[in-house]
């Protein structure tokens, strides 16, 4: 089966599936408060079907993604099945094998998926060591301060805490690696976090991931001056240390930075001062199984309702490849017409 490519001629190489919308935290800058999830979610063997049809389309990164992912019972042996699909290397263009294996976690084999896991932490030093043996690549941590009574009130949750930071060391210890760890900024919150955050990155050996504040919120909070840009992220951690830009992929969206030192690595995910939709290489799947070709769609694909309807492996990939020439060319931030997704963060998937 050929590999995907938007009319804009983009590979699409990357899948997120969110396996669900639940979430035990209540990020002030994601959620409102609320309890619970408002789409649901799927069987597994519905999302192993969808991501098997897509692995043959050229897909060979599977992010799992939520809401919280560790709350959803059977994420281990989920992750070991996907480490049966093989990546259809086939007709890939040299470029992009290029890309691949020069890509963020340098451990990509084409040989097999690159299975990543984004997650909270606040379950993961339990976790840890079954998902590695499931056959997991790595995962990235969210955590917004690097200091217990703060993070709690960012996370509305109390002593995570220690939780997280022991989720952290424990993907460390047993080879999730290298562990990257995404803070989000936002004005009047934690813009003070810069420079812990980047010691946190020397002391640990984590890659520390500042990302731009997005209008994808639940309370409808965002405006431009509620965003931490990346040239204040660099400027404020110069009064630590000097950041010294290193290459990055293109289809990587960190620009990466090591201290002049040397020891520990920055980046920074900025779409909204320095987008980089031009070279976007992914589509995600919902916890109830819409295809979303952006993050800042105003509609959902109906992928599930296709399986639903009887539709053979074929008539997906053929559905599948329809819509991702519906693909979105970029997105509108912060433009007079800029139309907010029709879903929050945490009802898509990070
Ligand atoms: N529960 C998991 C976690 O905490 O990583 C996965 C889902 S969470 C929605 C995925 C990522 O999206 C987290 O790193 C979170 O900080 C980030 N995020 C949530 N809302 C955001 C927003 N409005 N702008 C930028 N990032 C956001």
């Amino acid at each position: 089966m050929g590999i995907l490519i938007d009319k804009f001629g983009r590979a699409i190489t990357d899948l997120r599936i969110s396996i669900t919308d639940r979430c035990n935290y209540k990020c002030v800058y994601c959620r409102t408060g609320n309890e619970g999830a408002l789409y649901g979610d799927l069987p597994f063997e519905d999302y192993l079907r969808m991501a098997r049809v897509l692995v043959s389309m050229g897909i060979i990164k599977v992010r799992l993604t939520g809401g919280e992912p560790l709350l959803r019972k059977g994420v281990v042996d989920f992750v070991r099945e996907l480490t049966k699909l093989k990546p259809n290397a086939y007709g890939t263009p040299d470029a992009l094998v290029g890309n691949l294996q020069a890509d963020e976690g340098a451990r990509l084999s084409i040989a097999n998926l690159d299975i990543a896991l984004t997650t909270n932490g606040h379950l993961l030093a339990e976790m840890a060591q079954e998902l590695k043996d499931a056959g997991l690549s790595r995962v990235t941590v969210s955590m917004d301060a690097v200091d217990p009574d703060r993070f709690a009130r960012i996370t509305r949750v109390p002593n995570g805490y220690d939780h997280v930071l022991a989720g952290i060391r424990a993907a460390k210890r047993v080879g999730l690696g290298p562990v990257k760890v995404n803070c989000v900024l936002m004005r009047g919150f934690n813009e003070d976090q810069v420079i812990p955050f980047g010691m946190l990155a020397r002391e640990e050996g984590v890659i520390v991931r500042f990302i731009e504040f997005m209008p994808l919120e639940e309370g409808r909070v965002w405006e431009p001056a509620t965003v931490v840009t990346l040239d204040e992220i660099v400027a404020r951690m110069a009064e630590y240390r000097p950041l010294v830009e290193i290459a990055h992929e293109r289809s990587e969206t960190a620009r990466r930075y090591r201290f002049d030192d040397g020891v520990g690595e920055i980046g920074i995910i900025a779409p909204v001062s320095h987008p980089f939709c031009g070279h976007c290489s992914r589509i995600r799947i919902t916890s109830d199984g819409k295809i979303r070709t952006c993050l800042f769609s105003v509609w959902d694909h109906d992928l599930h309702a296709q399986m639903r309807h009887g539709a053979s492996d074929d008539e997906l990939a053929e559905w599948i490849r329809g819509v991702v020439m519906k693909k979105e060319e970029r997105h509108h931030i912060g433009e007079p017409d800029f139309v907010p997704a029709s879903r929050t963060m945490v009802h898509i998937g990070g």
